[in-house]
């Protein structure tokens, strides 16, 4: 009783292109206070919230907080609660 059409394939082939790892200009530098000049920094995800996520960056170097930001894409979050499927 087995009907091939309703079994999820496994290993298919990702899609060239379809994740975007490069793809966003994001902000790589920022000044550092504690190194008292431009360090990379490095993207956390603080919290996701229903209307966006939250982001901390820190130094790379140091890894002190250099500045934050929040996106206004709900999907995380909606991802996170299951939803959307
Ligand atoms: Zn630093």
């Amino acid at each position: 009783m087995r009907d091939p059409r309703t079994v999820p394939r496994r290993g298919a082939p990702a899609e060239p292109g379809a994740q975007d790892s490069y793809g966003s200009l994001e902000v790589s530098e920022m000044y550092c206070a504690r190194c008292k000049r431009a360090q990379p920094v490095r993207q956390h995800l603080l919290l996701v919230l229903p209307n966006g996520n939250q982001y901390e960056y820190r130094c790379s170097v140091c890894a002190s907080s250099v500045g934050s930001k929040q996106d206004d894409d709900p999907t995380a979050f909606a991802e996170t609660l299951g939803l959307g499927g």
